[in-house]
């Protein structure tokens, strides 16, 4: 199986606490693919311009990545410039330049159409809304989005997230969407439009779902260094339908294993600046933190006899 994702490819500059990178690889599809690779095949589509480093998509290419779908086009890669203080569950955005995707219209390459699990990254939402139309028999469609697209596109976010079975959004995105400082009534309000489920990031709080039957909170996997948390949401969302890919069923058990993996994927992004902290990262990487996860999380509810 396979899952196909859409979303940006991106030169990124980033500030943080404990150093700083410019123009270094980034992206909302990057990320992702970075993380589902490591579970499954991913088909990528999205955009860049002629000044996109060649070993970039070299090292997509290395992780069995489709590239197919990325297209080269003259002019300029989209560029994000953005930055954390000591609060790093808050992300400033500097800049936002789109550059060669404010004209960008995807068109799938052979074998693409039928990617049982599709990913729309955080990118405009017509594009998401494009690609979506162009994968009709998806099981499972899973969106995200951020502040940008909320405020600058929210009429077109509304139909793309009216079409998908799950959104993932930030714990402040959320809230702007839904215009609801609960974020359990802004979830609600979310499943109004039409999602089966919402996943709230939470940052180094971990992650909340939110469906009509269900709720699952996790934590996040404890980590005692952050660089730079740029990535962590997309790697968080790469984890979650990898393992869904991987699990091949959709149940609300596998979802919530699915969360568990996306909150340890992330906790290796964060360590790092770019795609450096998935770089080297292995399958038994994952299961160690994974099993720590288990233990850190777990509690005995029989009753003390003593
Ligand atoms: P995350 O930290 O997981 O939310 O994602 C960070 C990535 O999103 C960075 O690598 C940026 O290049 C990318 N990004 C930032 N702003 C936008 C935007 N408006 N549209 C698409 N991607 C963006």
């Amino acid at each position: 199986m396979s899952v196909l994702v859409v979303g940006s490819v991106a030169l990124d500059t980033v500030e943080t606490p404990f150093g700083s990178v410019t123009e270094v690889l980034g992206g909302s599809a990057v990320y992702f693919a970075a993380a589902t690779s490591l579970y499954t095949k991913v088909n990528l589509v999205g955009v860049v311009g002629t000044d996109f480093p060649a070993e970039h998509i070299r090292f997509l290419a290395e992780r069995g990545v489709d590239t197919r779908g990325l297209a080269v086009v003259e002019g300029q890669t989209f560029r994000w410039v953005g930055c954390y203080d000591y609060e790093q569950n808050i992300t400033q955005t500097l800049d936002t330049r789109l550059n060669v995707f404010a004209d960008f219209h995807p068109t799938l390459p052979p074998g693409y159409e039928g990617s049982e699990l599709v990913f729309l990254a955080n990118i405009d939402p017509d594009l998401q809304y494009e690609v979506l139309s162009q994968v009709s028999g998806a099981r499972l469609r899973v969106v995200d989005t951020m502040n940008f697209w909320i405020r600058g596109k929210g009429e077109s976010l509304s139909r793309t997230i009216s079409a998908v079975d799950i959104v993932i959004m930030d714990e402040s995105e959320v809230r702007l969407l839904a215009r609801s400082q609960n974020v359990i009534a802004a979830a609600k309000s979310i499943l109004e439009m039409g999602p089966r489920a919402v996943i709230i990031k939470r940052g180094e709080y971990g992650a909340l779902m939110v469906s009509d039957t269900d709720y699952f909170v996790a934590p996040a996997y404890p980590v005692a260094q952050v660089k730079d948390p740029t990535g962590a949401g997309d790697s968080f969302a790469g984890g979650l339908l990898g393992y869904l890919d991987q699990a091949k069923e959709i149940t609300p058990q596998a979802l919530r294993k699915a969360i568990v993996h996306g909150t340890i994927v992330a906790s290796f992004t964060i360590a790092d600046f770019s795609i450096d902290g998935l770089r080297s990262l292995r399958r038994a990487d994952i299961a160690h933190r994974y099993r720590e996860f288990k233990r850190f999380t777990h509690f005995d509810d029989k009753e003390s006899t003593s």
